[in-house]
């Protein structure tokens, strides 16, 4: 694949998650383990809530408001985790937050969030990519 077309598939894949995000719905009191992240810079604030059965993420959803950017990163992420033990959705994380820095990581863990290592070339958008990223670090904190 040429960069050429990496570029038009990541503009493509991200566009595609900013408008019809997944996991995309209300995060209400119900949802017992839930946080806010705002990222000042930009005017992204996402809510996440996720769910955890026996270590395992059984349930990730947001709600909120930011740049095609962050929506996009959210989006990838749910799809992501979902599925993942406690230790495995960190392990994603550090690796998410090492590429998002510009180092070689295994992209293929990833999944589509790799299509976001665009984000080392401008630097304010790196806090729109990771604030969901960081928000799913903070809660699983709790576990
Ligand atoms: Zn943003």
């Amino acid at each position: 694949m040429t960069l050429h077309n990496l570029d038009n598939l990541y503009r493509q894949a991200v566009m595609e998650h900013a408008k019809y995000p997944h996991h995309h719905a209300p995060v209400t009191e119900k949802d017992k383990h839930q946080i806010q992240k705002f990222n000042p810079t930009c005017g992204d604030m996402i809510s996440l809530a996720v769910t955890v059965d026996d270590d395992r993420i059984i349930d990730c959803h947001f709600d909120g408001d930011g740049c095609a950017i962050a929506i996009a990163s959210c989006s990838m992420m749910t799809d992501i985790m979902i599925g993942k033990t406690i230790s495995q959705s960190q392990e994603l994380m550090r690796m998410f937050s090492a590429m998002t820095m510009g180092e070689n990581i295994n992209f293929d863990a990833i999944g589509e969030a790799q299509l976001l290592a665009g984000v080392t070339k401008f630097p304010t958008r790196i806090k729109c990519a990771t604030l969901s990223w960081h928000a799913l670090d903070d809660l699983l904190a709790h576990y």
